[in-house]
């Protein structure tokens, strides 16, 4: 690939290039082709030794890059009508568009999410080549010591490699979460030396952890499902949740963890879309064993757990509509406080970063730094879990790159 063969130092210094984008991740690649397709001189810095770490281990390695239903909804951002600028005018279709004309052999998965069918690195191939064609240059292992304004004229990066020039800055160095793929807090620092606002980070898309005799309950069940649906902060998910050593996880929790705040308590549907209460009336008629029936949803373990906190009878033939009522209750509205979220090593993404009223919904560029930009992670914005995430890093990089 093009990294092991990259242009000597003096190459680098040698111009004064159109744009400079820091990041070589999912929106540094895609902003960079938009750009050099259209005549600019683009050069890609990163510290990484490859471009697109986290593309490559994404989706559990086959990189759940868009889904078909993305929308202004499926984000977290202070200012919530500030995505749907970019979002509207490359919508997934056009990412799928792109992958097609390369041959990328991909799958549909539930709730629309869209999949590599065989590896994430074939896409990492196919923005690797657009690169290329757009005759892209790329300086990696290369660390950014400094950037200095030059007063109207641009940048100048002071860098491991040397200084380098450019008209026109980019940051697209991603956000927080995984420090072991290079994540780093670059781009807040860069903000914030331009005078720029950057909303409080907070892990996003991570499992949360418990403690006291929660914890042990939950080790004890670790590696078992549940199809529930979580609720916190008038948002709800319907999906699977895990049990782990820690506490929970799962696509249910993942997509809560990004509402909740320390302090608050999840509520949790163990059955959801049914009418519980009208179910238990039925069993308690028809004198039938309720135990048996808890087991016709849930793994046996998850039942005796249950049993053990919530001792029942097998039989409610003696119960009351209020004790059915209470049971009722215990079973859809299951309230749990966690801990702790997992921390940045665990989480997908990254909530909060650059404030987006201090950028321009339609090109990226900051609006108190003329010719400095932000785009993808780095800014305050977060999908939730099923391919929004890398079709933001999509959209705000097109949006940018048309406009550079
Ligand atoms: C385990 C995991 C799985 C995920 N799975 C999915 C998924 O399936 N679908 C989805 O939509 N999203 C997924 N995400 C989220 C998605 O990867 C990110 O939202 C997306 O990569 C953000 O793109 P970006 O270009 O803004 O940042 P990144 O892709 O993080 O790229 C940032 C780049 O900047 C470079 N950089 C950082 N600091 C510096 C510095 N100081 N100097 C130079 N270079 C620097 C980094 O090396 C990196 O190459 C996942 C994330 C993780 C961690």
């Amino acid at each position: 690939m093009k990294e092991e063969k990259q242009a000597s130092t003096d190459h680098f210094a040698a111009e004064t290039w159109d744009v400079i984008i820091v990041g070589a991740g999912a929106a540094g690649l895609m902003c960079s082709a938009t750009a050099g397709y259209r005549g600019k001189r683009v050069l890609v810095i990163d510290h990484a030794p490859k471009a697109a770490a986290k593309i490559r281990i994404s989706g559990g390695g086959k990189c759940n890059f868009t889904n078909v239903n993305a929308a202004p909804e499926n984000y977290v951002c202070s200012n919530p009508h500030f995505v749907k600028s970019a979002l509207s005018r490359y919508p997934s279709r056009e990412f799928i568009d792109l992958v097609d004309r390369h041959g990328l052999e991909y799958e549909e998965r539930e709730l629309g999410k869209l999949f590599c069918s065989n590896r994430a690195s074939d896409l990492i191939q196919i923005l690797r080549t657009e690169c290329d064609w757009a005759q892209v240059e790329f300086a990696l292992k290369t660390e950014i010591e400094k950037v200095i304004s030059q007063e109207g004229e641009g940048f100048r990066l002071r860098t491991s490699q040397g200084d380098m020039r450019c008209r026109k800055l980019v940051i697209a160095s991603g956000a927080l979460s995984f420090a072991k793929l290079k994540a780093s807090d670059f781009g807040y620092r860069i903000a914030r030396q331009f005078g720029l606002n950057v909303i409080a980070t907070r892990p996003g898309l991570v499992p949360l952890n418990f403690s006291g005799k929660w914890l042990q309950r939950f080790s004890d069940l670790a590696g078992l499902s549940l199809d529930v649906r979580v609720s916190c902060r008038e948002r709800s998910f319907q999906e699977a949740m895990l049990f782990t050593h820690q506490g929970l996880s799962g696509p249910a929790i993942l997509q809560i963890s990004n509402y909740w705040r320390h302090g608050d308590s999840i509520e949790i549907d163990l059955l959801p879309n049914l009418d519980v209460l009208s179910e238990l009336k039925a069993i308690r008629q028809q004198n039938s064993n309720f135990h048996h029936w808890l087991n016709t949803f849930w793994p046996k373990r998850f039942t005796q757990m249950w049993l053990n906190l919530y001792p029942a009878p097998a039989r409610l033939s003696n119960a009351g509509d209020e004790a059915l009522e209470t049971l009722a209750e215990q079973l859809q509205r299951w309230s749990l406080y966690p801990s702790e979220d997992g921390g940045y090593d665990k989480a997908e993404v990254t909530l909060g970063g650059v404030d987006t009223n201090e950028i321009s919904s339609k090109t990226f560029e900051s609006k108190r730094c003329a010719n400095l930009y932000f785009i993808g992670e780095v800014l305050d914005v977060t999908g939730q879990l099923g391919g929004y995430n890398f079709q933001w890093a999509w959209a705000s990089a097109v949006a940018c790159g048309n406009a550079l």
